[in-house]
């Protein structure tokens, strides 16, 4: 798994942060960011849930 953001497309709602601040935190351009690129465990099914509720549709994971 590999998760990205692209900052063209995120809002900086933080959403994704409260949701899993394991994995994003926020910037301080205030944009999100990604700090655990590829998780492993838990992590790994709860980003896949997290990045589709990402209003901008700015966060993109690989399998
Ligand atoms: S949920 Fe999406 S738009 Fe909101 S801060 Fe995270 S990446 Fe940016």
């Amino acid at each position: 798994m590999k998760i990205s953001i692209d900052e063209t497309l995120c809002t900086g709602c933080s959403i994704c942060v409260t949701e899993l601040p394991e994995v994003f935190e926020m910037g301080d351009d205030g944009l999100a960011k990604v700090i655990v690129e590829s998780p492993d465990g838990d992590l790994v099914e709860k980003a896949k849930e997290v990045g589709p509720i990402c209003p901008a549709g700015a966060i993109n994971i690989e399998d």
